[in-house]
């Protein structure tokens, strides 16, 4: 597992050491690819230079524009939950920072990720191209509508929660494809994880998670619900 545009040494090599060893693998985290592309990628290039020193810290942390870099946690057990091996498509809805999707485009074959607030779509996609990261297409608009143009996705995982799971997404998931999204109200929510069968929809939940709002179609209204 490599970037291109990146070897891995920096001032933050321990601490990003540190995040996986105490925040992830005590926690539970066993996928080793997962364990792998969180101990490469440089966290800290995807929130502002200042808060660089917070990055590999055990919290959300802002990116501007109201909205989070999600936990390292979060982001470990979301993509564990999804067991890519390598060779999928997956779709992201809520690009934030790009840090989820740069460990996306390590642990699978293409991204897709859809931010709803330009500036930091673009933010991100200047981060993850200055890491040397290419297998990833990035666009802003309303994911909870999915990206119809390169569906179906093996993969779903959205980064911002919803009052429930967004109908388009779950018709964008190929038979036997998977869907991760926090579900509950604007206070807190479980992640729900999603995998379509032969014989329908099978919905399991999990952990206790707080994140940003899901904003869209078939998500919370901008203003109000
Ligand atoms: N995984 C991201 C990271 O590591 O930076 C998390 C970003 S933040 C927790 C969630 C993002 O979802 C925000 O940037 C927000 O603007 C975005 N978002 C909310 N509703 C959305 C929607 N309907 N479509 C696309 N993005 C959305």
């Amino acid at each position: 597992m490599k970037l291109n545009g990146y070897n891995g040494e920096d001032l933050y090599k321990k601490p990003r050491n540190e995040m996986v060893e105490n925040q992830l693998v005590r926690r539970g985290i066993t996928d080793q690819r997962v364990i792998a592309a969180m101990r490469l990628v440089p966290r800290h290039l995807f929130v502002e230079e200042a808060l660089g020193y917070k990055a590999y810290d055990d919290y959300p942390i802002p990116i501007g524009e109201k909205q989070t870099i999600s936990q390292p946690f979060m982001v470990a057990t979301m993509c564990e939950q999804l067991r890519l091996k390598g060779h999928e498509k997956v779709l992201e809805i809520g690009t934030g920072s790009g840090y989820q999707t740069a460990v996306l485009s390590l642990l699978a074959s293409q991204v897709y990720s859809i931010e709803r607030i330009g500036p930091l779509l673009f933010k991100a996609r200047k981060v993850l191209e200055s890491v040397g990261i290419h297998n990833v297409a990035l666009k802003v608009g309303d994911g909870t509508l999915g990206w119809k143009d390169f569906a179906p996705y093996d993969a779903i995982t959205v980064s911002a929660g919803g009052p429930e799971i967004p109908k388009p997404l779950l018709e964008q998931l190929v038979d036997g494809g998977k869907l991760i999204i926090p579900v509950g109200n604007e206070v807190g929510q479980v992640l729900e994880i999603a995998v379509k069968t032969p014989g329908g929809i099978k919905i399991a939940e999990n952990t206790p998670c707080t994140f940003v709002r899901l904003i869209g179609e078939y998500g919370w209204r901008e203003n109000g619900n």
